[in-house]
């Protein structure tokens, strides 16, 4: 089966992601980290990702679908920004079907816009490494200076609100699309990761039973 995962920028979808991966084997492929790599040697998408803007679908689309058909990879796969519009969507769903699959859940992390500003304002990157911590959920180990983390471009203020304007608008529009031909389901993610974590688990076990 093949799951999409929606949620505002800071709801934890990539935290719950990598936990459903361990639980059910799926591969995850998260939209961001794909383009901010395709961005290290492209400054036009660095631009429009570090000012917070949606990457025009020609930029990277048919790449994606050659990564994909590269690894064979077809099935079992939870898909994380991506599609974020109703063209993407559409997009996706043809090719898919060609495949002879589908996406076949879509589940939506809900946190509020203050929610998700208050927990974005503390997002930290450390430069060697990648990783991404949270100064309020998610502190660095003992040994990680703090002061050597950075925040990223579209982390700050301005782009966090452009991001979020995009989300309640493009991917708002896909959920009401994605309502009419696929589950759909709603969780609060305003809650504890395992809290959070333990009702999607539930939720993908009881539809891969067929409940
Ligand atoms: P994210 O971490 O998912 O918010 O993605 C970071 C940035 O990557 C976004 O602000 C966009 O600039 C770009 N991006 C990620 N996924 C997509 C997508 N499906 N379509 C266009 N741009 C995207």
């Amino acid at each position: 089966m093949n799951i999409l995962l929606l949620g505002p920028q800071g709801s934890g979808k990539g935290t719950q992601a990598r936990i459903l991966c361990e639980k059910f084997n799926f591969f995850y492929f998260e939209s961001g980290a794909y383009l901010r790599k395709m961005a290290e040697s492209n400054p036009e998408i660095k631009k429009i990702m570090d000012e917070g803007g949606l990457v025009p679908d020609k930029e990277f689309t048919s790449y994606l679908t050659a990564y994909f058909d590269q690894q064979n990879l077809y099935d079992d796969i939870i898909f994380d920004g991506f599609p974020r519009t109703v063209d993407q969507y559409v997009f996706l769903r043809d090719w898919l079907s060609k495949k002879k699959v589908a996406l076949d859940l879509v589940l939506v992390i809900k946190i509020s816009n203050e929610e998700a500003i208050h927990r974005l304002s503390a997002r930290r990157q450390d430069p060697e490494t990648g990783k991404i911590y949270n100064l309020i959920t998610d502190l660095p180990p003992d040994g990680i200076d703090v002061s050597k983390l950075v925040q990223r471009d579209d982390d700050k203020s301005e782009a966090i609100e452009k991001r979020l304007k995009i989300y309640r608008e493009e991917t708002g529009r896909l959920i009401d699309e994605l309502r009419k031909e696929t589950k759909v389901i709603e969780i609060d993610g305003e809650r504890t990761i395992e809290a959070i974590a333990e009702d999607l688990e539930k939720i993908v076990r009881d539809f891969k039973n067929g409940n």
